[in-house]
């Protein structure tokens, strides 16, 4: 085992901590998923056994190759969530694959996912991705549009998202802008959608993150280390 591992997990948990703490919440309630995407196996082998048990991966090839096979024994006790962007082509193997799907953002995509889960005869969770930054290379559903596609997917394709993930844009500092203002947005939006949960906060930000509210956290680099 590798004591590396282990105590920046336990540091994740001290920070988790102190931000619930500071919002006058139950860490208990917050949720941590362990970003294994690009990290080597022993890393992946460390976390396991200190007993992380929810993953996230972004990439439906790697996270095949992963859990469906060098670490397929483990594949039973763990949940994982994919948090990438997800194509159509893709929609059975991740329903195969996945427990939760964060990233739901448009309808072609709602309806792939129905007929995967269909055929697969699973159905894994669904959130659905809100491009909170209105970033124009970044997946997600506009922030004007969540609504009615909140309603399409209720109303026409039986999908009951449980829900909402964003990504703040990125170099948040350099840019001025703050994570906070989109982790407000994104909890009004599911607020006002009767949706539960909220998937926000990364390695840099997760305490603003569960200050807002987030009940999902996905943190990679500040519980495994630099990516490869
Ligand atoms: C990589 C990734 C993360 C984790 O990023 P870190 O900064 O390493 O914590 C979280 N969410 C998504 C969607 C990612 O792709």
């Amino acid at each position: 085992m590798n004591t590396h591992i282990k105590d920046l997990h336990a540091a994740t948990l001290d920070r988790i901590a102190a931000a619930a703490k500071r919002a006058s919440r139950t860490s208990t309630d917050i949720c941590l998923t362990a970003v294994s995407k690009q990290q080597p196996d022993h890393r992946i082998a460390d976390m396991l056994a200190i007993g992380q048990n929810v993953f996230g991966e972004n990439k439906v090839q790697e996270a095949q190759a992963r859990w469906q096979d060098r670490f397929a024994d483990a594949r039973a006790n763990i949940q994982l969530r994919m948090i990438g962007p997800l194509q159509t082509n893709k929609a059975v193997a991740a329903c195969a694959l996945f427990d939760v799907i964060e990233t739901l953002d448009r309808e072609k995509l709602a309806k792939a996912l129905v007929k995967a889960m269909d055929k697969t005869g699973r159905t894994p969770e669904i959130f659905v991705q809100v491009n909170t930054g209105e970033e124009p290379q970044k997946s997600g559903i506009l922030p004007g549009e969540l609504d009615a596609f909140i309603k399409t997917l209720r109303q026409i394709y039986d999908l009951h998202p449980t829900g909402l993930m964003c990504i703040p844009p990125a170099g948040t500092l350099i840019s001025g802008q703050a994570p906070g203002p989109h982790f407000a947005l994104l909890a009004k939006l599911a607020a006002r959608n009767g949706i539960e949960n909220l998937s926000m906060g990364m390695s840099s930000d997760f305490e603003t993150a569960i200050e807002l509210g987030a009940t999902h956290i996905r943190v990679g680099s500040a519980l495994f280390g630099a990516r490869d």
